[in-house]
């Protein structure tokens, strides 16, 4: 199976991801970590990308496009099936990944598209820590770890991402609505969309994610 997991910043779609892959089977692809990762480690690709996101924009095309090719390309995504998270995000990716995958003699099953107002989601993001070694999100508030900025699964330090600042984040909820949002209409007509309220708990959801899916398969 093929997933792909829609929804502004701040949805809960890395919080979702976890439990989805892990009762699917399925390989978690987030260009979103990815990139973080090249921009640690000071990458040719990293360095290009790091502007982008700082700004809350969105990094160009044919790099995220690049990088998730060569990744869908790999044997265990070809054996298990993915869940793609934070990407596509612009119409012309999601092009592009049906070209990919229908020279790969694969299609999308489902695209989860998690629902949550913009309200919400600034004080989500705003209060988000991330853990440092697995990538796991929590949140100040609504998901604190047990032990105050130590990841519960790994023990890993927790941080701040530099683009949950209000100013950045306002322009990340931009951006979904003038260059994300459009995909609901591409994916709907393509008949894979279901939708999903992420206004409930972590764990509702997922029941909810987890029922749409199981409807798939
Ligand atoms: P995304 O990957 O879509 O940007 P995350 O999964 O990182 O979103 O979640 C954003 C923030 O909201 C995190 O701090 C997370 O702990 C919190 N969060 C996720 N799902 C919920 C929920 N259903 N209710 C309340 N807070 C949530
Ligand atoms: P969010 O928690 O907002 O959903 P992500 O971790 O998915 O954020 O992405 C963080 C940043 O990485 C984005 O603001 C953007 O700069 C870049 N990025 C991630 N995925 C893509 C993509 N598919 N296309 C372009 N830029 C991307
Ligand atoms: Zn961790």
């Amino acid at each position: 199976m093929n997933v792909i997991l829609l929804g502004p910043p701040g949805a809960g779609k890395g919080t979702q991801a976890e439990g989805i892959v892990k009762e699917f089977g399925l390989v978690h692809i987030s260009t979103g970590d990815m990139l973080r990762a090249a921009v640690k480690n000071q990458t040719e690709m990293g360095l290009k990308a790091q502007e982008y996101m700082t700004a809350g924009a969105l990094v160009p095309d044919e790099v995220v496009i690049g990088i998730v090719r060569d990744r869908i390309a790999e044997p265990d995504v070809a054996d298990k099936g993915f869940l793609l998270d934070g990407f596509p995000r612009t119409v012309n990716q999601a092009e592009e990944l049906d070209k990919v995958l229908s020279s790969m003699d694969k299609s999308i099953d489902a695209v989860i598209n998690i629902v949550v107002a913009d309200e919400e989601l600034l004080s989500r993001l705003t209060g988000r820590r991330i853990c440092k070694s697995c990538q796991k999100p929590y949140h100040v508030m609504f998901k604190p770890p047990k032990a105050d900025g130590v990841c519960d699964d790994c023990g890993g330090e927790l941080y701040q991402r530099a683009d949950d600042t209000v100013e950045t984040v306002k322009n990340r909820l931009d951006v979904y609505h003038n260059q994300t949002a459009p995909l609901i209409g591409y994916y709907k007509n393509q008949g894979v969309l279901v939708d999903i309220d992420g206004t409930k708990t972590v764990g509702e959801v997922f029941t909810d994610i987890e029922n749409a899916l199981k409807a798939k398969v």
